[in-house]
């Protein structure tokens, strides 16, 4: 369990991504990693690994919509409407229980995450789906998709980009 989790926190930030869920890579375990700042004002300084083993949200509240994207969809983007603060009940790499409380975009992280355990993609919950496109001054722009495309389900390494 160590040794998977530190591989797949280096997979994670190789990719860059803020979050890896182990089916991703292949493994059928229900177990994530997610990269998140304490204090999103000072980033740099403040980056921590939450090691999530056998996840389960016990508590939801708020909803909210906000544009996501996905290591195993490269090229895409989509709204999906998550719950703004969370519960989740795990245990840690040593086996021992852990409750933690996330709110906005953190709980959004770990809720894509936990939906990865599930089979489930951003693009089967989105009320948009966008093509992410690079234009002419370089920088991505996002074109919203008239239909979501019928996305394979991943279950290898994460798609080269
Ligand atoms: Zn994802």
């Amino acid at each position: 369990m160590h040794q998977l989790l530190d591989d797949m926190i280096e997979t994670m930030r190789d990719a860059p991504g803020v979050g890896l869920a182990a089916p991703q890579v292949g493994v059928s375990l229900r177990v994530t990693v997610v990269e998140f700042p304490e204090d999103e004002d000072d980033p740099e300084n403040t980056q921590r690994i939450y090691e999530l083993i056998n996840p389960d949200v016990i508590k939801s509240k708020g909803a909210d919509i906000a544009q996501e994207g996905c290591l195993s969809i490269p090229g895409l983007a989509a709204d999906v409407e998550r719950a703004t603060h969370v519960v989740i009940r795990a245990q840690d790499r040593n086996g021992k229980e852990i409750r933690i409380k996330a709110y906005d975009w953190l709980a959004r992280i770990m809720l894509h995450e936990i939906d990865h355990l599930h089979g489930v993609l951003m693009t089967d919950k989105a009320t948009q789906v966008y093509k992410l496109v690079k234009n002419e001054d370089g920088d991505i722009e996002a074109i919203p998709l008239d239909k979501a495309p019928v996305v394979r389900r991943v279950t290898q390494m994460i798609d080269a980009a």
